[in-house]
């Protein structure tokens, strides 16, 4: 199976993300596609963030009837710092007869080649890239933009989403019913998550 995989703090899992997932789901290369949820770094402090689990169980009600969707956890129980191409291996390892991409929005390709051991990463899978902001700003190496393995996603809508924005609002108490899908506007307000 050829499985895309989707890292993502997701707090909280927005409209943005869900479109993208399903978008990509539909892909002609890609059978299924992961959330996988990244776990709290201890190096990184930050007080906005959603406990580990409660971010998987809300990615968890926000994907519960879309077969080509899965959430996953397994940066919880791989060594800290997580590492994608770490978490590749792993990956790789325990399911050998499937094929793993990565699918990220455009900003996250900008930093790409800070990643650690980046150049492994494109070597063995492939990237897809999904719009974030005009592909003329995207300001990527050639080396990046024309690589094989790197598919820059054409044709979507830019999605001017963002969890930040989406935190902010709730944190004001503005109505979020459009910018989160209902079982999540649910989570959120019943455990009364992410106000001030
Ligand atoms: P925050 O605002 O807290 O930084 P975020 O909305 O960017 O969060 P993440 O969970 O950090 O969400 O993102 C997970 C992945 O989804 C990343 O690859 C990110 O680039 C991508 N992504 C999120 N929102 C969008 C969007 N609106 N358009 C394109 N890609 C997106």
């Amino acid at each position: 199976m050829k499985i895309g995989l989707f890292f993502g703090t997701f707090n909280p899992i927005h409209v943005g993300h869900l479109i993208i997932a399903n978008y990509m789901a539909q892909h002609p290369d890609i059978d299924q596609v992961w959330l996988v949820v990244t776990p709290h770094n201890p190096h990184k402090e930050k007080s906005t963030l959603l406990a580990d689990y409660l971010r998987l169980d809300m990615v968890r009600d926000a994907i519960y009837d879309c077969p080509q969707l899965k959430v996953s956890d397994i940066e919880f129980h791989l060594a800290k710092p997580n590492y994608t191409i770490s978490t590749l291996t792993h990956l790789q390892e325990k399911y050998p007869n499937d094929e793993f991409s990565l699918l990220l929005g455009a900003d996250n390709l900008r930093s790409f080649q800070k990643w650690y051991n980046w150049e492994q990463i494109l070597a063995h899978h492939k990237l897809y890239v999904y719009p974030r902001i005009a592909a003329a700003e995207l300001n990527v190496s050639d080396e990046l933009s024309k690589h094989p393995n790197i598919e820059l996603v054409k044709d979507v809508p830019i999605l001017g989403i963002s969890a930040s924005f989406v935190r902010t609002q709730l944190a004001a108490g503005k109505d979020c019913s459009f910018l989160l899908t209902d079982p999540v506007v649910k989570f959120i307000a019943d455990r009364r998550l992410y106000q001030k």
